[in-house]
């Protein structure tokens, strides 16, 4: 049985004694597909992608805002940002993943780079020559999709939802769901999810 030793946790409701985790290795509940951590955790040490032992450690500086204020960019950009910049919440989670997915989530980078800088290398002959003008369409679509590919394929986690307490993520894996997490509710005497 895991020991457990911190006010801290024990204050924030996060004492479980049939827990398969310590505060200090990190301790996360698992809410259907999300993983739902106190701001500031460090994840159990398993690869959040694939369940299996985690030899490499990822720290991830989240941002949120519910989702309405989206609609500001309607009323303007800059209007939109100064909004988000005030009233979103962030958190700092430490993830772990296997030598495998550290290695795919690089290709994935790599992979965008590439593409995003073989779109720029594309653009710079139509700006130069009338014929080749249509390079330059070309180009920018290889840029932009050099860069939501290289997004999108290297994301790593994401929040669902932050408040003042806790992070609800997304973009863990079942495996890893079965290994690292307690079902909210299951083993917890004083649930610290009340009221979402
Ligand atoms: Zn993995």
């Amino acid at each position: 049985m895991a020991k457990y030793d911190s006010d801290d946790a024990s204050s924030a409701g996060l004492f479980n004694p049939q827990g398969k985790h310590s505060p200090s290795h990190g301790y996360c509940q698992r809410e259907g597909n999300l993983v739902v951590v106190r701001n500031g955790t460090r994840l159990p040490d398993y690869c959040i992608k694939c369940g299996e032992p985690a030899e490499h450690r990822l720290i991830r500086k989240l941002s949120w805002h519910p989702p309405i204020y989206y609609l500001l960019v309607l009323v303007g950009l800059l209007v939109y940002i100064i909004v988000a910049l005030i009233v979103r919440k962030t958190a700092t989670i430490d993830i772990g993943l296997c030598e495998r997915h550290l290695r795919r989530r690089w290709a994935w980078i790599a992979f965008g780079w590439m593409i995003a800088l073989g779109g720029i290398a594309t653009t710079v002959p139509g700006f130069n020559s009338q014929e080749l003008v249509v390079l330059v369409p070309v180009g920018m679509s290889m840029l932009v999709l050099g860069m939501i590919g290289g997004i999108i394929g290297s994301r790593t986690v994401t929040p669902d939802k932050i408040d003042d307490r806790f992070t609800w993520l997304k973009g863990c894996r079942p495996e890893f769901l079965a290994v690292a997490c307690d079902p909210v509710g299951g083993t917890m005497s004083d649930p610290w999810i009340d009221g979402r």
